[in-house]
């Protein structure tokens, strides 16, 4: 019988984690004799009741598996964890909060039996979110999309069946600071998408603020596109080259008519633009290194502390990443 692993990462979740794991039975039930099942909650260092809730969980139910991470590493990296722990043939990653309905999992599976490797569910409508999230978040898709090679498709998140050999290749991308999107569009593999309309939360608040979206924006230009890079150099030579042109400009002007020290402004101006020019490039630049620079120190991307009731870390290093348990 294949297995099926639900990746759930969880942060904080005491109050949606009891409704989850019914839907979730509910699930595996109406689909019993059909598959086996792996409920994988990855306990992305919360403060909360969720651990306690996570074991009482698993005691009750062999289907649960859960890793807990030593501190809290974000969602992304706690979906990398969810690769290197899944076990089944394939994988469903999905939200705790139920923002993602388990009954599109059906629809999905019977995409996979196809012959699908990677069934993603775009969203028809995006849930309750403010006016200006909403729009922000579509201008950012845009910006992407034309700058990276790669299409990172908008409105689709997480929420997606991925066949084994995806889960294999998302295994074997390391690096740190991690956009999955994109990650997930790179790997390529056949893909399919459903719709679905998006729920609101169904308890608790999103973890997701402000900085931390903008955090995720630039990861994902930074991560799939150096056409930033690219933006200054033309911005510096365009300057270079109009300044030269002024220069020329201006030589003659005062070859013919002489120089009355007039012009104050618009070398202020040009000061002022061209130091602006710099600065942001600077930061651009800046971006990529810092990147660089995280990448550089070869730390391992997470650490897991306990692997169901198993503590992990004494002896080989298996808590580390490079070397999945499965
Ligand atoms: N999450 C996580 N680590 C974090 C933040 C969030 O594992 O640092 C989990 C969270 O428990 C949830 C999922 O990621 O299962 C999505 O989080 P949230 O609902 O806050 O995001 P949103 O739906 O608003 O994008
Ligand atoms: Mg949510």
């Amino acid at each position: 019988m294949k297995k099926v692993t639900l990746l759930i990462p969880v942060y904080n979740e005491e109050a949606a984690l009891p409704v989850l794991y019914k839907r979730l039975r509910q699930l595996a039930g109406r689909e019993e004799g059909r598959y086996e099942w792996e409920f994988l909650l990855i306990n992305d260092g919360s403060t909360d009741r969720t651990p306690d809730i996570i074991r009482r969980l698993r005691q009750e139910d062999p289907r649960v598996s859960y890793v807990d991470l030593s501190r809290n590493f974000g969602k992304e990296v706690a979906m990398l964890a969810g690769f290197d722990f899944c076990t089944g043939d394939c994988c469903v990653v999905m939200d705790a909060d139920l923002q993602d309905p388990p009954e599109l999992i059906d629809q999905m599976l019977a995409y996979w039996e196809e012959g699908y490797d990677d069934v993603y569910a775009q969203r028809r409508n995006r849930g309750r979110e403010s006016w200006m999230r909403r729009h922000l978040s579509l201008a950012f898709y845009k910006l992407l999309q034309r700058m990276s090679r790669i299409d990172i498709l908008p409105n689709v998140g997480d929420f997606r069946l991925l066949d084994r050999r995806c889960v294999m290749a998302l295994r074997q991308m390391r690096e740190r600071e991690r956009y999955t999107k994109g990650l997930f569009c790179w790997i390529g593999y056949r893909k399919k998408g459903i719709l679905f309309d998006r729920a609101d939360r169904a308890a608790g608040k999103s973890k997701w603020s402000f900085p931390k979206l903008l955090d995720l924006a630039v990861e994902g230009i930074t991560s799939f596109s150096t056409a930033p890079l690219r933006i200054a150099t033309v911005c510096g030579m365009l300057s270079a080259m109009s300044s030269f042109i002024y220069a020329i400009y201006f030589l003659l002007k005062t070859l013919a008519y002489g120089d009355r020290t007039q012009g104050f402004p618009t070398l202020i101006v040009v000061i002022l633009f061209l130091g602006g020019l710099q600065l942001f490039s600077l930061g651009v630049i800046g971006e990529y290194v810092g990147r660089i620079f995280a990448e550089t120190k070869g730390r391992p991307v997470y650490l897991a502390s306990e692997y169901n009731g198993k503590k992990l870390g004494y002896d080989t290093p298996d808590n580390v990443n490079h070397k999945p348990i499965y």
